[in-house]
């Protein structure tokens, strides 16, 4: 996509008019008691819209209208070619409104609109593209039996699924759990964070368009406290997938076993490494990688490699390079194609990484580079960046997820103690290591307990391969790639007794 100017985007921000209700039984409507929240920009503090405040009265209506469609089987059991030229036609409308959905993401999150406009023109519309692609791929199994039986395997929708969604990339997550679960053939019922209620509604509108049944796609927007519990309560919901934090993820399992026992999807918080071995070249490529996977979407990154555990030998020149780096970052304007880093998403959440920066410096971490205040900016909820160095694997900023722009340095001495130093968290999602070696980065990618690990380059693969987390990051669970389907997937086992005879 063509990248235009800030007047570009401020004249789509002006005349956008974004619908802010709930979307249920394919249209929209007010939540069920009338109130409404508002949604805020964060770059200005300025107030969006006020947005269906749902309930658990409405999750209750949304979910009798997901039952409904999934057992009349409009799209349940829809032919896969049919379901697929759906979803074909959802990626194409993405695509078209690709701008106005970013400038909304964009305008609600405070995300730079280049990463909009990459997540909302590229990503998402892929993402849909890609499952829909796989719908008529899809083989069941036929088991090895003797002549006297016919042992059939299938996959089936698993019916109503619960998608419950963060605010940090709000429709990329979105799409990575719709696109499996539409694909699969469930209905659902989509609580959208607080913060980024309003693409999530356009995306159910576009959907409709696209020759969605009603009932397939329900989005209530809502707080967790209600409308997320209602959700993980709900005895007829089947399942449910949610990405956010460890916290919230417990509650989850706690809902269903204190229900009717569906199963949990969890992608949830890290506190990935980003290991530097001794041999690696601090090269420029490194560096960015290193920046970036710090402070990219302003730290706010379920994978963000905030302990940078490098080797005592190559530390001075890496901390030098990354500090110059880093002090290049342009805070700013989110509608400025120009803009790296925008606005935290809240008051809040900036408040709460203030307070790990307070709990850095009283535990002894050495200040690298100070940029926190040094945005320039009178209004919002700004945040520029901060690089420790000397942390310890012991300090409160090495250990809890701070999700915000929040760079530390452990110094180590040798692979062995850069391993255990990257393994000692109760988190898992991620690693990066940098290594000429790669005998040495094969051994440590075995060892990382982490659900991706991303050798000589900061990524988190691409759509086709899976993505979720190790120990209180995650469950069983995987977003993208083939393997996003089992979170949407019943296996049946069909038995055919035959006789293999004619008479
Ligand atoms: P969060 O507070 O856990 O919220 C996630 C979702 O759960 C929101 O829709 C939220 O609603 C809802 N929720 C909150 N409290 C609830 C409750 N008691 N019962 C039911 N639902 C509830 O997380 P967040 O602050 O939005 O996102 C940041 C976290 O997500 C970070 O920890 C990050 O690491 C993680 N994350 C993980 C991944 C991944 O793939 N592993 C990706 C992105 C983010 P409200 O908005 O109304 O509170
Ligand atoms: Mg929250």
């Amino acid at each position: 996509m063509t990248e235009r100017n800030t007047a570009h985007y401020q004249e789509i921000a002006g005349r956008l008019s974004p619908s802010s209700k709930a979307f249920i039984d394919g249209r929209f409507v007010a939540a069920r008691g009338g109130a409404t929240f508002e949604t805020c920009n964060p770059a200005t503090g300025e107030v969006i819209a006020a947005v269906a405040h749902c309930q658990a009265e409405d999750v209750d209506i949304a979910t009798a209208s997901a039952r409904r469609v999934f057992a009349d089987g409009a799209w349940s059991r829809a032919a896969p070619e049919a379901r697929k030229l759906v979803l074909l036609r959802l990626a194409d409308l993405v695509r078209a409104n690709a701008e106005d959905l970013a400038v909304l993401e964009s305008l609600e999150s405070g995300k730079p609109i280049r990463d909009c406009l990459r997540e909302i023109g590229e990503e998402v519309p892929n993402t849909f593209q890609w499952y829909a692609e796989l719908i008529d791929k899809t083989f069941g199994k036929v088991a090895a039996t003797g002549e006297a039986a016919l042992a059939m395997i299938v996959r089936e929708p698993a019916g109503v699924a619960g998608l419950v969604l963060p605010w940090n990339f709000p429709l990329l997550m979105a799409a990575w759990k719709l696109a499996p679960a539409l694909a699969s053939g469930c209905s659902t019922v989509v609580k959208p964070a607080e913060q980024t209620s309003l693409t999530a509604l356009r995306l159910a509108e576009l959907a409709s368009e696209a020759g969605l049944p009603d009932g397939v796609l329900n989005v209530l927007p809502g707080m967790g406290e209600t409308a997320g519990q209602a959700i993980g309560r709900h005895p007829d919901i089947d399942l449910v997938s949610f990405t956010g934090s460890t916290e919230v993820g417990a509650h989850f399992l706690r809902y269903a076993s204190e229900s009717n026992l569906k199963p949990v999807g969890l992608e949830m918080g890290g506190k990935s490494p980003f290991i530097v071995l001794d041999d690696a070249e601090i090269s420029d490529d490194l560096v960015e990688n290193a920046v970036t996977s710090a402070f990219w979407n302003g730290g706010q990154n379920c994978s963000a490699n905030m302990r940078q555990i490098v080797a005592m030998k190559v530390r001075d020149e890496f901390l030098d390079r990354v500090v110059k780096r880093t002090a290049q970052l342009r805070i700013g304007d989110p509608l400025d194609p120009e803009t790296d880093m925008g606005p935290m998403v809240s008051d809040e959440q900036r408040n709460r990484v203030t307070g790990y920066l307070e709990s850095g410096r009283a535990q002894g971490a050495r200040t690298a580079l100070s940029l926190a205040e040094a945005h320039g900016r009178a209004s919002g909820s700004f945040l520029g960046p901060t690089v420790f160095d000397d942390v310890t694997p012991q300090m409160t900023i090495a250990r809890e997820e701070i999700f915000g722009p929040v760079l530390g340095v452990i110094p180590v001495g040798s692979v062995e103690q850069a391993l255990q130093t990257a393994n000692d968290t109760v988190y898992g999602l991620h690693a990066t290591i940098y290594t000429r070696d790669l005998d040495k980065a094969l051994f440590m990618a075995r060892r990382l307990a982490c659900g991706t690990v991303s050798v000589n380059g900061f990524t988190e693969g691409d759509l086709k391969t899976p993505f979720g987390g190790y120990k209180r990051s995650g469950s069983f669970a995987r977003d993208k790639g083939v393997e996003a389907m089992d979170q949407y997937l019943q296996t049946k086992t069909i038995w055919i007794t035959t006789h293999a005879r004619w008479s």
